[in-house]
């Protein structure tokens, strides 16, 4: 047995499923059922215990055709070293499409776009399926526009939030909080302000992410609203996994941050408290948001939360909103419920 290079081998982590062989090297750090369920699985056939685990959702399933190894490749570099498995069928196997003895339905949506070309254009002549579509999940590079300085606008990287917001929030409070320095009692009623604006912010999460990000689409839905609905929240659904689409912009962020506080400002006491503290409220958000992402929880709350916010994603795509606590899910009705684990899942 010729077996490819020991590195090389050791580093891919690759199973079978179904007669099909999957690559899940890069997927396994962000399985959401964790790293440690996968264990022992590389380079065996896992069907079985696929389906003794808990059921993965349609979004689930979509994915996992992303890692796909092209039977072609697979035959060449994969047969030898693959253990305890009928090694026939993966050799010179026509790609699934073509096969037309294969049972296994392509229920794949993406021949409805071109991936190599600018997606936001194409939104337009997808709007019948988009809602569909758009629940979805890949995980490939998104190009949103052709021309590259438009491009570079649509990526964000998670630490410019923090380095854009936190001189915004103390530029806020900082003049009413210095002139009551010496007052304990002003102090304390401005500490109450700053958390008001804290709890503001929690409910607006609620809302933007229920009624805006996830605006009731239908198929007559017009191309500006598909178009609209996939720039703010629906490329997060489509591709969960693109680094640099997940936070908020800060320059749409400061509009939008802008427009909801002009007529606040108004009605409110200590406007500019409040402020600082809703901004630091969507500061831990979209912190936390990035973090339930990519970040590896050993306390038990974001284990809590990053399995909750998972399952947002996948699989109750219309409830389970929060993504900083579960607190307004609980208020609305739109708690997900999830299953208790016997086992602590890990992301590393
Ligand atoms: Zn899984
Ligand atoms: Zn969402
Ligand atoms: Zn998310």
């Amino acid at each position: 047995m010729d077996l490819p290079k020991k590195d090389e081998a050791n580093e891919k982590f690759i199973v079978k499923y179904r007669q099909q062989l999957y690559d899940l090297s890069e997927f396994m750090h962000k399985h959401p059922g964790g790293i440690n369920t996968l264990k022992g699985l590389n380079r065996t056939d896992m069907t079985a215990r696929f389906m003794k685990a808990p059921p993965h959702s349609d979004a689930a399933m979509y994915l996992m055709k992303e890692y796909k190894i092209d039977s072609n490749v697979a035959a060449h570099n994969t047969k030898q070293s693959f253990a305890g498995t009928d090694q026939q069928d993966t050799r010179q196997r026509p790609r699934e499409t073509e096969d037309k003895n294969n049972n296994q339905l392509d229920e794949s949506m993406e021949h409805l776009v071109d991936w190599s070309k600018a997606m936001l254009p194409q939104i337009a002549n997808i709007t019948n399926c988009y809602d569909e579509w758009v629940h979805k999940p890949v995980d490939r590079p998104l190009r949103l526009f052709g021309p590259w300085y438009l491009e570079m606008c649509t990526k964000t990287p998670w630490w410019l939030v923090p380095t854009f917001w936190i001189p915004v929030i103390f530029q806020c409070a900082r003049q009413e909080f210095s002139s009551a320095w010496q007052d304990d009692s002003q102090l304390l009623v401005l500490t109450g302000y700053l958390l008001f604006g804290v709890l503001l912010w929690t409910l607006l999460e609620y809302t933007l992410h229920r009624w805006v990000f996830h605006v009731k689409l239908r198929s007559n839905s017009g191309p500006f609203l598909c178009t609209f609905h996939f720039m703010i929240h629906g490329l997060h659904h489509k591709v969960p996994f693109d680094p640099m689409r997940l936070v908020f912009p800060p320059l749409p962020g400061a509009v939008l941050a802008t427009i909801i506080y002009t007529p606040l400002s108004y009605v409110l006491l200590h406007p500019r408290v409040v402020l600082s503290g809703a901004l630091l409220g969507y500061l831990c958000y979209d912190m936390m948001h990035y973090y339930l992402h990519y970040g590896n929880p050993s306390a038990r709350a974001f284990i809590h939360m990053k399995r909750y916010h998972f399952h947002h994603h996948f699989s109750h795509q219309t409830s389970g909103y929060g993504i900083s606590s579960p607190l307004w899910d609980v208020v609305f009705n739109t708690r997900i419920r999830l299953r208790k684990l016997r086992y602590q899942l890990r992301w590393t």
